[in-house]
């Protein structure tokens, strides 16, 4: 069973032949291991060879920390363990494998997806922990701020149009899309999703994971979903001009979409659906919604202290001093503990999209961000401030965010 049918919904058959008497102790480990990761809110585990041992680190609010180490041994153990769970072939050790199982303790449960990967000291295992639809979260606790939310849901409750997200990879967009679906009332309406991988799992909406290796590309999933007339469909991300089309035009007839783009900013997701060539009266029509979205560490609070800053662009703005966290136990000598989204969440309004309509005819790319900044409730970067002041993230963090784009 590969990783695509795993996520397709198909239960993975957990009768494990372990076959030596160092597999089921060295099993038990490995359980510890990702329980522990998990308890630590780690997204991912990688299990990095060396020439003489196995590095094992974890991802924690974004940043890789070491974790534990093995022998070369025990990992060979734990590759055959891996894959015999994940229904790969144990005998394969060349070439890259996906495959995927979960984790079962009491009443918690857990879905890994695994991908193995040679490198030159031998294949590296890397584990991501994938979220459960039982942990949505709503959008306040992502971050949003409460006028940015009546914002959405304003749109939303209209149910036409669309929400677009944009950001950095990793940076909370695909939680943040689920988490909006929320706000939809699942039970009475027909929700479809077409997904890259389906990370998130949501039993009330029908999900359909893109398989390009038999030709189910997103195109053709959008072009075969529309026929089952969705109320609300949730595209993953919108690559390529067809898909967008095929979209925006939905949006018209009375279809909602949501979906994630990626560009830098709100602004850019205008321009660049300009630059794919969709014609300037369809965006400005099916557009409603545009979210700018990054992911920030939160200052430790048990080991934070406050700092003076002495940069004049933010003394402009009221910000004299901010948190730095020193480094304890709590944050794993890291200054932070947890992360939180921060938005900018942008409503077209009609002068703006008629500037968008007009945009062939009268292209003035100055005035349309003009009246687009009029639209926008507060922008990014004063929303990155306001934490500073509140002492929820520091200076250091918000350039580091500000900046990333990957
Ligand atoms: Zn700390």
């Amino acid at each position: 069973m590969n990783q695509k049918s795993w996520l397709s919904g198909q239960k993975p058959n957990n009768s494990l032949t372990l076959d030596s008497v160092k597999e089921k102790p060295a099993f038990e480990i490995l359980k510890q291991f990702f329980w522990q990761a998990i308890q630590k809110n780690a997204t991912d585990m990688h299990f990095d060879p060396k020439p003489s041992l196995v590095d094992i680190r974890i991802r924690v609010d974004g940043h890789l920390q070491s974790f534990s180490q093995g022998t070369t041994e025990q990992f060979e153990v734990w590759k055959r363990i891996i894959k015999l769970q994940s229904h790969l072939n144990i005998a394969e050790n060349r070439l890259p494998q996906e495959g995927g199982f979960s984790l079962e303790q009491d009443d918690n449960r857990c879905d890994m997806r695994i991908s193995f990967m040679p490198t030159i000291f031998g294949e590296k295992c890397a584990v991501r922990f994938l979220p459960t639809g039982e942990s949505f979260q709503n959008c306040l606790d992502l971050g949003m701020t409460r006028d940015q939310l009546i914002l959405v849901e304003q749109t939303i409750s209209s149910r036409e149009g669309s929400v677009i997200i944009s950001g950095p990879t990793g940076s909370g967009k695909s939680t943040t899309l689920h988490t909006l679906l929320g706000l939809f009332p699942k039970k009475t309406l027909h929700i479809v999703s077409i997904e890259d991988p389906v990370e998130i799992r949501d039993k009330e909406i029908n999900q359909i994971q893109v398989q390009e290796e038999i030709g189910l590309t997103y195109q053709q999933l959008l072009k075969k979903m529309m026929r089952l007339d969705p109320d609300v469909f949730l595209l993953g991300e919108v690559r390529d001009k067809e898909t967008a089309r095929i979209a925006c035009e939905a949006a018209l007839t009375g279809h909602f979409f949501l979906t994630t783009i990626h560009t830098k900013s709100t602004f850019d997701i205008l321009l660049r659906l300009l630059e794919m060539g969709i014609e300037p009266y369809l965006i400005a029509t099916s557009l409603s919604v545009l979210i700018s979205e990054r992911l920030v560490r939160k200052v430790c609070t048990h080991c934070s202290e406050k700092i003076a800053l002495n940069d004049p662009s933010l003394n402009k703005q009221g910000i004299h001093s901010h948190l730095v966290g020193k480094g304890c136990a709590f944050c794993h000598y890291t200054g932070y503990q947890g992360r939180q989204g921060v938005f900018e969440v942008v409503s077209l309004s009609e002068e703006t999209k008629k500037m968008i309509s007009a945009f062939s005819l009268t292209p003035n790319l100055d005035l349309l961000q003009q009246s687009f900044q009029k639209d926008c409730l507060v922008p990014l970067q004063e929303n990155f401030f306001t934490l500073i002041r509140k002492g929820v993230t520091n200076w250091e963090e918000a350039l580091i965010q500000l900046e990333n784009f990957e």
